[in-house]
């Protein structure tokens, strides 16, 4: 089969993730081609604030497929989950207005399923089971892909299964503990209402069938099955992998993993579609720095740490999550599960030795990923570029140079407020790069807090 030139970027897989790249790349003027045959006919939950996401990065067709929220029934950790609102996502719903969204900005959509892709001369080819495509840089997307993980969570797996109901008419969800796992169930209102039961893949019952299965999570789960009550299944039951995992490859000049495929996340602990759309925007920058500067290290970098600090904050929360459950309930499944999480740490994640320093590192400023001067410190392994705006290396520079810890001559020269300066100067006293240890002395910033903030 011989290569067609496609798009200078071929973005695998058409979810959340993909859609939300390809959009941000074709707006900062890239040619792009997305590869993806849609599989997800599940039913999911998601906040207002993914919501403003779809709305931020141009998803219309994807935010309005969403409905009304509904209320988020039940208890954690012995505490009352009810106050919360949740959108029931109709997966092959949404997932088809995304595709929309993608056509509408302008990306070539080819609905086929991807084998593979490999190295060309100066150019990537991917095959699909039609064609095969070359182009300059491919994106994966295609979601959960636990097969070359770096970390795994848990080992664990969602059963599924949708229900006609007479009586549903609000749209609500209700996640319930049990010993053996938890389940989630979700009605749209119209009738129809959605179990999802997440147990360890090890769990006894699944080796009965997944309808029995379920028979024994309702059995041990009293408010789900109340709620079900006189309900008749629809279809059949469906298995998902629900493993949470870290895939880091990125040793390949031109390729990206994005979404699921790079950082999937526990369906307890993580919202996996704000997370796919929030790294929607790394992705683009990398992508797009790569092809107009054409390097690589930088980008793949910085990609990667990001990555990996996002499985460390991720799977951090979700052992506590476990945790707490466990101090309720300290079942198996709940005490292995909080073990799990708390293995699965990367070791050097917080493996910065010795005083706070200035490093080069790449940074996302905008749209593209660049090599700045940052401070790095134990707490900020990855280097903070800026807080307030204002570049902390240039500062640290400036003071020792000027001498000065006069907060309104350093705003002139800096063009910014001294309220800013203040904030930046609190934040380099209290990481140990000013302050009474150190030459520069003791700043006057009338007892403003550091705003701590800093860009990715
Ligand atoms: C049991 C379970 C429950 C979840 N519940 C929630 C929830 O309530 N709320 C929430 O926010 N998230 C939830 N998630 C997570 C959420 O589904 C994902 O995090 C999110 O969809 C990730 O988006 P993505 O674009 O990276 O991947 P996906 O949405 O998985 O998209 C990948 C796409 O690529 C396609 N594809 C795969 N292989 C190929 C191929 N070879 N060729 C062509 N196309 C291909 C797939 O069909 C799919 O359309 C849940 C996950 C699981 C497993």
């Amino acid at each position: 089969m011989a290569g067609a030139r496609g798009a200078e970027i071929t973005i695998l897989g058409s979810g959340p993730a993909a859609v939300a790249t390809a959009c941000g790349l074709r707006r900062l003027g890239h040619e792009v081609s997305l590869i993806g045959v849609p599989g997800n006919t599940a039913f999911e939950g998601v906040s207002e604030r993914t919501l403003a996401l779809l709305h931020q990065w141009g998803l219309a067709a994807a935010a309005d497929s969403l409905g009304g929220a509904g209320e988020r029934l039940g208890s954690w950790a012995g505490r009352d989950l009810a106050g919360n609102r949740e959108y029931v996502v109709d997966r092959a719903h949404f997932d088809a207005a995304l595709v929309t969204d993608a056509a509408s900005s302008g990306v070539t959509i080819v609905s086929d399923r991807v084998i593979g892709y490999a190295r060309g001369a100066g150019h990537w080819r991917v095959r699909t089971r039609h064609a095969s495509i070359d182009c300059r840089v491919v994106i994966d997307a295609r979601g959960r892909r636990v097969r070359r993980a770096l970390r795994k969570g848990p080992d664990l797996i969602a059963v599924c299964q949708r229900f006609r109901t007479r009586h549903a008419a609000k749209v609500l969800t209700r996640i319930e503990a049990l010993p053996q796992g938890w389940c989630w169930l979700a009605t749209n209102g119209r009738g129809m209402s959605w179990l999802q039961a997440v147990c360890s893949r090890n769990e006894r019952s699944l080796r009965f069938g997944l309808e029995r299965h379920l028979g024994s999570i309702l059995a041990a789960a009293p408010q789900t099955a109340a709620a079900l009550a006189g309900a008749t299944s629809e279809g059949v039951a469906l298995a998902r992998a629900a493993t949470a995992s870290l895939s880091v490859r990125q040793d390949v000049g031109g390729v990206f993993c994005t979404g699921d495929a790079l950082v999937a996340f526990d369906p307890l602990s993580g919202q996996g579609i704000y997370e796919a759309l929030r790294s929607a925007a790394v992705t683009v920058a990398a992508a797009h720095s790569y092809c107009s500067a054409g390097e690589w290290g930088p980008v793949a970098r910085f990609v990667r740490e990001r990555a990996c600090d996002l499985w460390g904050r991720r799977s951090e929360s979700a052992a506590l999550f476990y945790e707490q459950q466990a101090g309720q309930m300290p079942s198996a499944f709940w005490v292995r599960s909080a073990a799990a999480y708390a293995d699965c740490q990367l070791a050097d994640r917080f493996a910065v030795a010795g005083e706070p320093r200035i490093e080069r590192r790449p940074v996302l400023d905008g749209s593209l990923i660049e090599l700045r001067r940052v401070v790095v410190t134990a707490q900020s392994p990855r280097g903070v570029w800026q807080v307030d705006g204002i570049d902390l290396a240039e500062l640290v520079d400036f003071l020792r140079a000027a001498h000065t810890t006069d907060v309104e001559r350093i705003a002139l020269r800096f063009s910014c407020s001294p309220k800013a300066v203040a904030h930046a100067m609190q934040w380099l006293r209290a990481h140990g790069l000013l302050g009474a240890g150190c030459k520069y002395g003791a700043g006057s910033d009338g007892g403003v807090k550091s705003s701590g903030s800093s860009r990715e």
